[in-house]
């Protein structure tokens, strides 16, 4: 890819500036990043497939040094004659103002009675200015699972950002050279399990994450280099309490959670009494019930309004039934006249008259049983059958009154038969 911009070709211009890798660079990756073999058979007898010298070891041991060339070998016992291994090294150094990550792909192909023979190629740069904006230019990677190889014979060019560029690397070299930005910031060569992008693309563009690494906070650290898009300052005002008051993060993830929980709830979001919790996971776990509360309570509401939608509806297929009421003496029985009603009745009578939209169905009557002082049961009547479908009490119980409600029903059908002949 060409360079498109003054940022890419002021990049492209550094690059052929760039010393070439050093022999001593590659030689310290052939020795620290590839995995070097000592083949064993069954008898024990070992080859170091780095000088083919032979010896008979019969213990068991992962691994070992040979005595002849003195490299650390992983011992293997197999007949397995030949061995492929390839590695990346990572090359921490500047060109002019620019922060730049050298990838060199290293390779060595072993065989039982052959030298060893190494490949190596630069395959990756990434170029990150002192604003924190980077670059990338790579060698041309062929897509596909388990290709681990790249097209030798491409340029290394600008490319579009991907992340099969952002490579963890098996070792970086030690001796690195740094921008006056990474210098300053705290950076002591340790990556987190993070990769080198991550780290310093991160600490470069970022003068947050240099407070986060000064003040010990790598948690926080590594959890913001990874999850770059997930914004800082969403956070930082909360992080700035927990500097100040030494408190620790450990479980990232659940506290960027309950975070964001207390700002949903309002909280205030520099009180150390809600940021530092004792208790993280607690604390944590009481507002994810709180705010599922409020969740239940809104799809309620939502409900009631779409119920209250309902009421024309309501009123066109039940309101010639509307004024029947009859009573036994103690006993009063009534149609109930609306959804609002019908809601009522269902909230007082905890059960689910009303969650269950018996009142839309063409074949339903809804009718409320009390007496002079309080509601004793609902009933759902069957229009087409003319009985009760369902008598039920608080919490669907029945009350000692049940029969004598049946009975009250079904001696009043006929009101009922008349208005649906009507
Ligand atoms: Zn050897």
């Amino acid at each position: 890819m060409k360079p498109r911009n003054k940022f890419q070709k002021q990049v492209v211009a550094a690059n052929r500036k760039l010393p070439r890798i050093t022999d001593a660079q590659i030689k310290w990756a052939y020795k620290n990043c590839i995995e070097h073999i000592g083949q064993k058979t069954a008898k024990g007898l070992i080859t170091c497939l780095e000088c083919n010298h032979q010896w008979t070891d019969t213990r068991e041991k992962e691994h070992c040094i040979c005595p002849n060339c003195k490299t650390k070998l992983r011992v293997v016992e197999t007949r397995k004659r030949s061995f492929l291994d390839y590695e990346y090294l990572c090359i921490v150094t500047t060109c002019e103002t620019f922060q730049v990550l050298r990838f060199v792909y290293v390779e060595c192909k072993m065989k039982k009675g052959e030298a060893p023979r190494y490949f190596n190629m630069e395959v990756v740069q990434r170029w990150i200015a002192p604003n924190g904006k980077y670059v990338t230019m790579a060698k041309l990677r062929p897509m596909g699972f388990f290709r681990q190889d790249w097209n030798w014979s491409s340029d290394l060019e600008i490319r579009p950002e991907r992340s099969l560029y952002n490579i963890h690397p098996t070792e970086v070299y030690p001796r690195q050279k740094l921008i006056p930005e990474v210098q300053r910031s705290g950076y002591n060569k340790q990556f987190f399990d993070l990769t080198p992008f991550d780290v310093f693309s991160f600490l470069i563009g970022n003068s947050k994450a240099e407070t986060l690494l000064k003040t010990g906070q790598t948690e926080l650290f590594r959890y913001f280099a990874y999850h770059s898009k997930r914004d800082m300052n969403d956070y930082w005002a909360s992080i700035r309490i927990c500097l100040r008051n030494g408190y620790i993060i450990k479980n990232i993830s659940e506290w960027t959670d309950y975070i964001d929980l207390l700002r949903f709830f309002g909280k205030d979001l520099h009180n150390a009494k809600y940021i530092c919790p004792k208790n993280l996971k607690a604390e944590h776990d009481k507002y994810v019930q709180k705010k599922r509360e409020v969740y239940r309570q809104q799809h309620k509401e939502e409900q009631r309004k779409r119920a209250l939608e309902k009421e024309k509806l309501f009123h066109e297929m039940k309101s010639r039934f509307f004024g029947i009421e009859f009573t036994d003496g103690l006993i009063h029985i009534r149609v109930l006249e609306s959804v609002d009603e019908i809601m009522k009745e269902g909230d007082i009578m905890h059960h689910c008259v009303f969650t269950n939209n018996y009142h839309l169905k063409p074949d339903s009557l809804i009718l409320s049983a009390y007496t002079e002082d309080k509601r004793l049961e609902t009933i759902e009547l069957s229009l087409s059958e003319l009985k009760v479908l369902q008598c039920r009490g608080l919490c669907n119980e029945n009350t000692e009154y049940h029969d004598r409600i049946l009975k009250l029903v079904n001696q009043n059908i006929p009101l009922i038969r008349k208005q649906l002949a009507a």
